[in-house]
């Protein structure tokens, strides 16, 4: 489990997020939702060891883990996928599954049965494996990302915009996609979006971030009932 206890986050002398604490459970998709500029990214950025809290800390499985360095972060198994998809557009689609393992250094039977899994969470990538990533739409490109994401079996799944930029019809395939990997994979997974409706749609649970401060948190399903979260983040 993931436990951010109260943290400050500064750029600079300007505080970008004040004394904000989140949980990840075991099992859970759980959504933080925010206008542009609340703080979203620079919390996952502080879990990833990128942005270092002034106070506070952050445990995992009840070790700290803030002040780690971000490749002693990853080594825990926690992955985060970037909002802009930064896939290598130039190789083909199973090259860039194959860098994601990079780090783990599969043989090559792993390697193969990784490959396998990916393909049977995402059949699109299948039939494209021998394109150049960069040459696949944007919803592709994303679930690239993703599914390179799953190559070296995180334990902990951050997301980072995942509908950012996709046609309306591909961010319902994409949502899908993320509570496939919840339920195949069992793994947590923590989703930063603006979409605030599609995220609760899909999420156990939801913290609202506004300038920097946590205002409210709770079960998706409530929240998505509350008047004020209706009035602010899902259009009336
Ligand atoms: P968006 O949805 O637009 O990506 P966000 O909720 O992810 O927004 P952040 O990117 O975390 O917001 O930004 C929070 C605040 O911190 C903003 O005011 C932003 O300008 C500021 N900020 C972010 N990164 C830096 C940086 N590297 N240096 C200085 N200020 C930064």
């Amino acid at each position: 489990m993931l436990k951010v206890n109260g943290i400050d986050v500064y750029y600079g002398k300007v505080q970008a997020l004040f004394d904000v604490s989140i949980e990840v459970g075991d099992r859970e998709i759980v959504s933080i939702i925010g206008a542009n500029g609340a703080g979203k990214t620079t919390l996952m950025k502080s879990i990833m060891g990128i942005n270092k809290p002034k106070n506070g800390t952050i445990e995992y499985n009840g070790q700290v883990i803030s002040g780690l360095p971000p490749h002693k972060v990853v080594s825990k198994k926690i992955v985060y996928i970037p909002e802009g998809r930064e896939i290598f557009p130039n190789m083909t689609v199973q090259e860039n599954l194959e860098m994601g393992a990079y780090s783990v250094k599969l043989s090559k039977a792993e390697m193969e049965r990784h490959l396998e899994e990916q393909y049977e969470i995402f059949p699109r990538l299948k039939e494209r494996a021998k394109q150049k990533a960069g040459s696949m739409s944007g919803g592709e490109q994303q679930m690239l990302a993703i599914a390179r994401g799953l190559m070296s079996d995180p334990e902990l799944l951050m997301l980072d915009e995942p509908s950012l930029g996709l046609a309306p019809v591909i961010v319902d395939d994409m949502f899908d996609v993320i509570v496939r990997v919840n339920k195949v994979r069992n793994i947590p997974i923590a989703i930063v979006e603006q979409n605030a409706f599609m995220a609760m749609s899909i999420s156990d649970r939801t913290y609202v971030l506004e300038v920097g401060n946590l205002v409210t948190h709770g079960e998706s399903k409530t929240l998505m009932d509350s008047d004020e979260i209706k009035k602010a983040y899902l259009g009336g």
